[in-house]
């Protein structure tokens, strides 16, 4: 996956995800990346989210959606990518990883899979499932 989350200068919000699926996807297989609330979403009133890992699990929850629920809701980002991945894990079953920015510009990077690399244009204060070696802030 290659996912972005952006605040602009006027405090608008997205998120973009792109990914290549996972190795020996049936011919077909729609992932969670291009489902709208799932791989991706985005709402000014709340926050911007983008999500890796297991397509089929992520799907089933909205992932995505569901962080952005709990942001809407004054949840930090940090907490609600920990909270969804929990739900999710215990829910459906499977890993994954989500970034996400909130609308007043608290950052969230979190993950329960192995490793996740991730980059930051702006200082982030704490990452669930931190692995330090792959952290790169520009
Ligand atoms: N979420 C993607 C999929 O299941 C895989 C990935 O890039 O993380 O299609």
């Amino acid at each position: 996956t290659v996912g972005c989350v952006v605040m602009d200068k006027t405090g608008l919000l997205t998120a973009g995800t792109s990914t290549g699926g996972i190795t020996a996807k049936r011919v077909g297989r729609v992932g969670d990346s291009p489902l709208i609330g799932c791989g991706a979403y985005a709402d000014n009133a709340s926050a911007a989210v983008s999500c890796t890992g297991h397509g089929e699990s992520i799907s089933k929850v909205c992932l995505a959606s569901l962080v952005t629920e709990k942001c809407r809701l004054g949840i930090h980002p940090n907490k609600a990518i920990r909270e969804s991945l929990s739900y999710m894990n215990k829910r459906v079953g499977g890993a994954g990883g989500a970034i996400c920015i909130d609308n007043k510009g608290n950052i969230g990077i979190g993950f329960n899979t192995e490793r996740m690399a991730w980059a930051s244009k702006t200082n982030v204060e704490s990452v669930y499932g931190l692995d330090a070696g792959e952290r790169i802030v520009f």
